[in-house]
This record gives C-alpha cells, sequence and structure tokens, in this order.
C-alpha cells in the first residue's frame, strides 16, 4: 500500500477553504488506497486530514514527539502512533515510511518540513515526489518568490520544477501517485 506523507498545519488558518481541502485530501487518500503518515497530532488541519482519511478507512500512523503530545494533541484513534524523542526522528521516521509527500497550508514547520524534503529530493537523498497544494492562493506570494529565485539564479529550473504545485485536490494527488509509481526508492535507500 502505497504511503502519503502529509505536512499541514497545525492550526486551521483563517479561511475554512484551508479545512475543506484537508478533508479533501484525506478522504482521497481512503478513496485511492493510500497510507497516511503526518505528524500524529489533532489540532488543526493535522487533525482534519488524519480524520477524514480514518473516516475514508485509509490507515494512519502519526509520528510525534513527546514534548509536542500535550501541545499538539497527540490523536488517540489512528492505526499507528510512534511517539519519538526528537523532532529530527519525527521527520526522519515520516520520510522514511512515505512514497511521496505533499505539503498544505500551514505555518513554519509546514514550510520546514517542504522544504527539507524537496532539498533531501534534489540533492539525491531520496527520489519520491513532493507535492504543494495551493488553497485558495495560500502559497501565491511564496510561488511568486519562487520564481523570483529562480529569476536571480538561486534556485536551478531543474530543481524548480521538483516541486508539484496543484490547486485541485484530486488532481495533485494523482499526479504524485504517477510519479511515486514511476520511480520507487530502493530497498536500501536512507535518509541521510
Ligand atoms: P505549523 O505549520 O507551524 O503549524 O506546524 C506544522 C507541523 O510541523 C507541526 O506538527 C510542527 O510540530 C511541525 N514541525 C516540524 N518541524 C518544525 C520546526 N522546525 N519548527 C516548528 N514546527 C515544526
Amino acid at each position: 500500500m502505497p504511503t502519503l506523507c502529509v505536512y499541514c498545519g497545525s492550526s486551521p488558518g483563517t479561511d475554512p477553504a484551508f479545512a475543506e481541502a484537508a478533508r479533501a485530501v484525506g478522504s482521497l487518500i481512503g478513496q485511492q488506497g493510500w497510507q497516511l503518515v503526518y505528524g500524529g497530532g489533532r489540532a488543526g488541519l493535522m487533525g482534519i486530514v488524519a480524520d477524514a482519511a480514518l473516516a475514508a478507512g485509509a490507515p494512519v500512523v502519526g509520528v510525534i514527539p513527546q514534548t509536542l503530545m500535550v501541545r499538539e494533541l497527540g490523536h488517540p484513534r489512528l492505526t499507528e502512533l510512534h511517539v519519538v524523542e526528537t523532532m529530527h526522528q519525527r521527520k526522519t521516521m515520516m520520510a522514511e515510511r512515505a512514497d511521496a509527500f505533499v505539503a498544505l497550508p500551514g505555518g513554519i514547520g509546514t514550510f520546514e518540513e517542504l522544504f527539507e524534503v524537496w532539498t533531501w529530493r534534489q540533492l539525491g537523498y531520496h527520489d519520491k515526489p513532493v507535492g504543494l497544494l495551493n488553497v485558495a492562493g495560500y502559497y501565491d506570494p511564496l510561488l511568486a518568490f519562487l520564481g523570483n529565485s529562480v529569476d536571480s539564479g538561486f534556485v536551478g529550473t531543474a530543481q524548480h520544477r521538483l516541486l508539484q504545485v496543484g490547486t485541485d485536490p484530486a488532481e495533485l494527488l494523482r499526479r504524485l501517485a504517477h510519479q511515486a509509481g514511476q520511480s520507487p526508492a530502493p530497498d536500501d535507500y536512507r535518509l541521510i
């Protein structure tokens, strides 16, 4: 069963479209026979994705550092909940279990996770697709800035193209599933 790693806000955000998109992604994960791996919390969009995936019949794996169990409300009904020591262990386990990654709207935690797996991809630490779901234009300024980074000569066009950007959850997940199928990670691959 392929596994999709979802990064998203531990807050719901101000626009109801963010929660709608998170629900849609969770439902699609179940409908398309994926497993979800995510940060293990019940707060914000994280909880919404997990609940929707569970409701749609998907196995859901959460990975949460002990120190965040209270702040991000460790989810009590997951298929697996791994309580780890550090943020680095969390991110490594999530990334190792994933076949593809997608970031939804979120804050600095989401940005950091997205940029980390994107840079790992361009460095060749993994070969898994990385997507960004741009809901209600939330990421428009970031995408404009990334375009500026390409124009300014700091980000190569090949690196830029590694980030799959979409506005429709179903279409973006289809694209990620297709790419994950095309380039499965080698058995012995390890992150860093
Ligand atoms: P946020 O998007 O800031 O609401 O955070 C979303 C998730 O990213 C939360 O589960 C955070 O714990 C997690 N996260 C991962 N790495 C970091 C980091 N370096 N700083 C803050 N949050 C992080």
